[in-house]
């Protein structure tokens, strides 16, 4: 039985699971248990309340266009949550097309505008007949890590303020090809386009997530040694 337990939010993870997304709460479940912690899962959809006080964590992953204008509608009746979650500090993961709504709006390859929900402050534009479609691997430079990915977007995102880019582009094209940006970092929130999944690759980027979430909801815990933990790295 592991000493602490965690409540992960599985953001429509029905429609927004693009390219194995779900993997990366399965690599949180596998660091997880090297910090003695578990984690249960439930899955919030279209019409499930999202009451952030019941989540530690929480997953937006990616989807297509079709999925995203689907969500899209259903995003006002959760904005409230997610906004509190997120700015309580309570670490959330977005991936591509998660991670282009929680900014302000999607135009998707067919040129319609999907709403985001503006919780952060970046926008996404789309690009003619052309996707970023490959390897990545992009430096943050506050830890001096380096992360690798595969991306698949159509989208273009352009960060606001508040936000500081999850790493600099190495190799690949991350956030829109042109200012050698990646991702995104705001409070314990995470974005990233990359898929494969994220964390499976990068467990850095998962032991960031859950020490925010243990120290969180445990805040008088010792956490020395779930931050010595080794990651060990891929490859
Ligand atoms: N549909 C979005 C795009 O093409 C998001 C893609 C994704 O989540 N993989 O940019």
């Amino acid at each position: 039985m592991a000493k602490y337990h965690l409540h992960l939010a599985h953001l429509y993870g029905d429609l927004l699971n693009t390219y194995s997304d779900v993997g990366n709460i399965i690599a949180l479940q596998y660091y997880a248990k090297q910090m003695d912690a578990d984690i249960d899962v439930k899955v919030i959809s279209i019409d499930n309340d999202f009451n952030p006080q019941d989540f530690d964590l929480a997953l937006f992953g990616g989807g297509q266009d079709y999925e995203q204008l689907v969500v899209s509608k259903d995003l006002p009746n959760k904005k409230a949550g997610i906004d509190k979650f997120i700015n309580d500090g309570k670490p959330l993961l977005a991936i591509c097309g998660g991670y282009q709504l929680l900014g302000h709006y999607y135009i998707g390859a067919d040129g319609e505008k999907i709403p985001g929900l503006g919780i952060l402050d970046h926008y996404t534009l789309s690009q003619d007949n052309h996707r970023f479609i490959g390897d990545i691997t992009i430096k943050n430079e506050e830890s001096n890590q380096e992360y690798h990915g595969f991306e698949n977007h159509n989208g273009r995102t352009f960060l606001g303020k508040g936000e500081r880019p999850l790493g600099k582009v190495i190799s690949g094209n991350g956030n829109n090809g042109e200012d050698h940006t990646e991702g995104a970092i705001y409070k314990n929130t995470y974005c990233s386009y990359f898929h494969g999944p994220i964390l499976t690759r990068n467990g850095e980027i998962a032991k960031k997530i859950l020490l925010a979430a243990l120290e969180h909801k445990y805040p008088d815990a010792d956490l020395s040694s779930q931050k010595a933990l080794k990651i060990k790295p891929t490859f």
